[in-house]
């Protein structure tokens, strides 16, 4: 999802493209990894955005379908562009509570065996909870 689509979805979905707003986005589009409504709040404040209204536009994103919220190891929502609009796939990691989204789709057979269930394959998002092999620098960053 490039800056561009998510501009125009803003649009199409009758947003105004306040400064606060633009900087909420941008924070969005550079973080390094997925983020917490805390952390995006610290990197959007000086645009002048307080927290519920960061809330409010996390929200708005997630039910336009190009952001992605995510559960993290201490039960706080982690919120990511999605890459596409496909299915998606990412690793939460037990150990540092980092998650990693992951550059590939799902297992074919369980996008068949979740349509099977009855649901749309472009809601599939996948996340793999699991014990990290490299050493957990952020561990404090992130619970
Ligand atoms: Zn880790």
């Amino acid at each position: 999802m490039t800056r561009a689509d998510i501009l125009e979805r803003l649009r199409a979905s009758g947003y105004r493209l306040t400064r606060p707003r633009r900087a909420l986005v941008e924070a969005l589009l550079q973080a390094e990894r997925p983020l917490t409504a805390d952390e995006l709040h610290r990197r959007v404040r000086r645009a002048g955005m307080n927290l519920s209204t960061v809330y409010r536009n996390l929200s708005a994103f997630v039910e336009m379908g190009w952001l992605t919220a995510m559960c993290g190891v201490n039960g706080k929502q982690h919120y990511c562009v999605q890459a596409g609009d496909g299915p998606s796939f990412s690793i939460l990691c037990l150990d540092c509570g980092k998650i990693n989204p992951v550059a590939a789709a799902p297992d074919p057979a369980l996008s068949d065996t979740v349509r099977g269930l009855g649901f749309k394959a472009e809601s599939l998002r996948v996340t793999l909870a699991a014990h990290c092999a490299h050493v957990c620098k952020g561990r404090s960053e992130t619970r």
